[in-house]
């Protein structure tokens, strides 16, 4: 029987890709009749309502609210250069003793709605779990990164058992040092957020289940890996092209559905109408990712060399160390004005799905290959940190839709590598990523795993009461 009222309390990390994977989560749930609460911090809710039409689109869904909390940072900090790590651990502060309160209070706002029957928080607050079990709320994590990466960090444990962590030389098997998430550290017992990884892992076991932004076709083999840890895995992805794909099948508005926490640069669009058919490389390396000066100078020289057009985001915190690099970036795109294009942020989903768009030279995110992946789209990888180290060997070794160039900035091996992507071996790489993006739309139409996954999710998310 169903639970008379299923409320789920989404809760992302306070950066763009999962805030954007959590609001697409919410959006199917608000489609599937639940009432849902999306937990976003007071900081980035002010950018999300500034440069996207989200309060509008979720009117549309009387059962949906934000609500929002201080992230414990103070207001007039900048947050572009706070530690990923000291984000955290200040949201903590925070989020542990509102969990609390709203999960032990018999409404969620205290006057309108039903109290809260299911947690989702991302995997990385694993406080969230033993909060749900002191309370006797479900707790059902959604893991935002690779679920390669979470392969390895399930493995963590084990190899330090057998002492193969701190790493020994000559580790056999697909996976090099230089793909682990940590590679660079000695120790792993006093990294901070390899502490926090490993916090996760042990409070997956305790979990009510796991979501992951993936599909079978794709992940198949680490899936059921995975589910030796946690049995109700559920793959639900790619999620925002199950997102789409519903919206469709209901017959409701698709268009302008950006979770930009920047304001996007639409002229990127009138640009690429004006080139020829798969003739352009597109470059991103996220929301986080900085680079130095000389790296942003290898990567233009390898990509003018090359020869092949090229469309650059170019945030402007890019430049690691610097305030802005208005007038660094400005010099740059005076020299190559003919065949370079360069946004601060561009509306990435329609970018790639754009017919001028041959290839992606990527930092290897979650989301921008799964972004890829949809469309088709083959990739270069540039792997900065954690799960992207991962991702890209997998792009490279296992899914054969790119090439992994891993974390090496050298302008001849850039302008080798995208000549290699977008020439000479164009026709096989994108015969491989056609053929993963055709089982990315099976996987989310109607009976494809996904599509099957989402709809046990909310069935399960139904059941789970108080
Ligand atoms: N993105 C965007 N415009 C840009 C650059 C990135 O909309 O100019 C979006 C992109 O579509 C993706 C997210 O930002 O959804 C980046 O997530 P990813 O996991 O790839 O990288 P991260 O930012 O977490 O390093």
């Amino acid at each position: 029987m169903d639970h008379p009222s299923p409320h789920v309390l989404l809760f992302p990390l306070p950066i763009q890709s999962p805030i954007n994977s959590m609001l697409h989560l919410a959006e199917l749930f608000c489609l599937a009749g639940l009432q849902v609460t999306f937990l976003n911090t007071n900081h980035n809710q002010k950018l999300l309502l500034r440069h996207t039409n989200v309060e509008s689109r979720f009117r549309q869904y009387p059962r949906f609210r934000f609500r929002t909390i201080s992230d414990g940072l103070p207001e007039e900090n900048p947050r572009s250069s706070v530690q990923f790590g000291e984000l955290i651990s200040s949201l903590q502060a925070v989020a542990e003793p509102f969990l609390r309160e709203i999960l032990l209070s018999s409404s969620s706002d205290g006057v309108t709605e039903p109290p809260v029957t299911c947690v989702i928080p991302d995997g990385l607050f694993y406080y969230a779990v033993d909060i749900g079990n002191e309370i006797g709320v479900p707790v059902i994590p959604f893991d935002t990164i690779s679920p390669c990466c979470l392969w390895v960090y399930l493995c963590i444990p084990k190899l330090i058992q057998a002492e193969e962590i701190p790493f020994k030389a000559g580790m056999q098997g697909l996976l090099r040092r230089r793909d682990f998430p940590f590679y660079r550290l000695i120790d792993y017992a006093t990294d901070p957020y390899c502490q926090i990884a490993l916090k996760e892992v042990e409070s997956i076991p305790r979990s009510n289940g796991l979501i992951l932004n993936t599909f079978e076709d794709l992940d198949g083999p680490l899936l059921s890996l995975i589910r030796s840890h946690c049995q109700q895995t559920y793959a639900i992805g790619p999620l925002h092209l199950h997102l789409k794909t519903k919206l469709a099948e209901k017959r409701m508005p698709i268009s302008a559905s950006s979770n930009s926490l920047w304001e996007e640069d639409h002229s990127s669009i009138q640009w690429l109408d004006a080139q020829p058919i798969e003739s352009v490389i597109y470059v991103s390396f996220g929301s986080m990712a900085t680079l130095s000066k000389e790296e942003i100078l290898e990567f233009w020289h390898g990509l003018v060399n090359s020869g092949i057009r090229f469309l650059w985001v170019m945030r402007s915190n890019l430049l690691r160390g610097e305030e802005s690099n208005h007038q660094f970036v400005k010099e740059l795109s005076e020299g190559c004005k003919e065949r370079a294009y360069i946004v601060s942020w561009a509306p990435q989903e329609k970018v790639l799905a754009h017919s001028a768009i041959g290839g992606f030279l990527t930092h290897s995110g979650w989301n921008s290959t799964m972004e890829s992946i949809v469309q088709g789209k083959p990739m270069i990888c540039w792997a900065v940190y954690v799960d992207q180290r991962v991702t890209s060997r997998f792009v490279g070794e296992v899914w054969k839709i790119g090439v992994d160039m891993k974390d090496i900035c050298d302008r001849y091996i850039i302008e080798k590598m995208v000549k290699d992507l977008m020439v000479t071996n164009r026709d096989e790489f994108k015969k491989s990523a056609e053929k993963l993006s055709n089982l990315a739309k099976e996987s989310v139409g109607d009976g494809g795993s996904s599509y099957n996954a989402l709809q046990c999710l909310v069935d399960d998310v139904k059941k789970l009461g108080r």
